[in-house]
């Protein structure tokens, strides 16, 4: 990093002291009052009270929130546990545990069970946590052939290309584009790995860190070389802990093996759904509030410190590897990560060709589309359906988002799922912009009414799609759409 960031010397502070802050204000060059400014923002340096917390996630509102407060402090945000939930947090002192069908394991060594992943390309049957056990299941090839010159950035570039993948992130925009403007910008220049997973709903980049992080890495390590990246960073949700551990001595053992193509290091994100949007989770990592820039310019053009940098989303580049595995096998199949949790027997991490129809992955979960109320497609930013025919795919009718599917059987409170997702967009409104906070705000009052009143929900759209980024544009999609799937609209 051209400078020390804030955000890493704080964390190396922790628990905070006036002393404390003022000497990370010192190192990253920043006034005192900028640092300040920074830690009253996020949540990870203030004060946490002791106790257990509900995770509350939109699997957990269809359980009833009600009697799964009993006992707790309050909520923690969604954490990428809707496959077990009603899932806890305890908080004793300086430690953080997650209670899961009272079971509780320090955030330290928690992971998703294995057993909830099911796929072949992205997904690996056996784990590939080491370095081993990734070579041994083929991997590392394209790394190796980039390393002896047998694979160009170009090359690299072209496969890309022809594979037509889109990022994995929600946007969908195709990845080549985005790799190809900076590579043709000033060095230095950037690859961030944006493993901030944060949609209700979404586990999938989770699980590829905690069991796959040597492909992540590969894929990376693969994008950062094709950019010319003189940095790649690992942009992780601080509470995946046992994620970044993984991730930290996947670099050790890549650099022992001669393979770490692209300095490399992992930046524990700034704890708040919005650092998942690209530019906020820019300015997270400059040591300022995680607050959206106006575009353009792009990150592709002015990134990190202004200098050209590709964001990508975890699951987009652990497709990389695999593309330059067969081409043709991965057009042929096109996977994309499904998190299926709620009223479903199996719920997990499923593998799937884009396009599979929704009530085909609901089967596949062990779902029945036919005892469903409905389904909440894409996270808080997806929209509520009974389109069990809808083919998964983006650039459809029906945003796909990173993949999250939510199944809510006939017994639901829809009511009460929406106004978790309602609180959580109001809770998470950076504040930055004026049609965000207001509309948010003023959503969560009328889904507490449960206002079945479409005009009003038009109204607040177009107040919502004034806002400066993605979280307040989409915020407003899921209440419309459950009043279309109750016939009110
Ligand atoms: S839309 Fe919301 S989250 Fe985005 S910049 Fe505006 S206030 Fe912040």
């Amino acid at each position: 990093m051209e400078k020390p960031g804030l955000l890493p010397l704080l964390d190396a502070r922790l628990p905070l002291t006036e002393e404390g802050v003022a000497e990370a204000a010192r190192l990253a060059g920043v006034s005192l009052a900028q640092a300040w400014g920074v830690v009253r923002y996020y949540p990870r340096y203030g004060e946490v009270r002791e106790g257990r917390y509900l995770v509350d996630d939109p699997v957990a509102r269809a359980r009833g929130i009600g009697s799964l407060l009993e006992g707790t402090v309050g909520t923690h945000p969604p954490l990428g546990l809707e496959a077990l939930a009603p899932a806890y947090v305890r908080v004793e002192g300086e430690e953080r545990w997650v209670e899961v069908g009272g079971r509780a394991e320090p955030f330290a060594t928690f992971r998703l069970p294995f057993a909830l992943g099911h796929g072949r390309k992205l997904l690996p049957p056996e784990p590939t946590d080491t370095l081993e056990a990734y070579r041994a299941q083929g991997g590392l090839r394209a790394l190796e052939a980039a390393r002896k010159g047998d694979l160009t950035p170009e090359a690299l570039l072209k496969a890309v290309e022809e594979a037509g993948l889109l990022g994995r992130g929600g946007a969908a925009f195709p990845t080549h584009l985005k790799l190809r403007a900076v590579a043709r910008g000033e060095a230095p220049r950037y690859l961030v790995a944006n493993g901030d997973e944060s949609e209700p709903g979404n586990f999938k980049d989770r699980f590829l860190l905690e069991h796959h992080p040597f492909l992540v890495l590969e894929g990376a390590l693969l994008a950062g070389f094709a950019v010319g990246a003189s940095r790649v960073y690992l942009y992780i949700r601080e509470e995946f802990q046992a994620a970044i551990r993984g991730l930290k001595e996947a670099i050790g053992a890549l650099e022992e093996a001669g393979l770490l193509l692209v300095p490399t290091e992992v930046f524990q994100s700034g704890g708040l759904y919005i650092c998942g949007e690209e530019t906020a989770l820019l300015e997270s990592m400059e040591g300022r509030r995680a607050e959206p820039r106006l575009k353009p310019p792009f990150p592709v053009e002015k990134g990190l410190w202004g200098r050209p940098t590709a964001v990508q989303n975890v699951e987009t580049l652990a497709a990389i590897p695999r593309i330059l595995e067969g081409l043709e096998a991965w057009r042929r199949e096109e996977p994309k990560l499904f998190s299926i949790s709620g009223d479903v027997a199996a719920p997990g991490l499923y593998e799937l060709p884009l396009g599979t129809p929704l009530g085909e992955a609901l089967r596949r979960a062990g779902g029945e589309p036919e005892g469903l109320k409905a389904v909440l497609l894409g996270g808080a930013a997806g929209v509520f359906t009974r389109d069990f025919a809808f083919p998964l795919r983006y650039r459809e009718r029906l945003p796909l988002g990173a993949g999250a599917v939510v199944a809510f059987g006939e017994g639901v409170d829809l009511w009460a799922v929406l106004e978790g997702l309602a609180h959580f967009f109001q809770e998470e409104s950076c504040g930055k912009c004026f049609p965000c906070p207001l509309g948010t705000t003023v959503q969560l009052a009328l889904v507490q009414r449960r206002v079945r009143d479409a005009r009003l929900v038009e109204d607040l759209a177009s107040t919502l799609k004034g806002s400066l980024c993605g979280l307040g544009q989409s915020a407003y999609w899921a209440y419309r759409s459950l009043l279309e799937v109750e016939g009110a609209a």
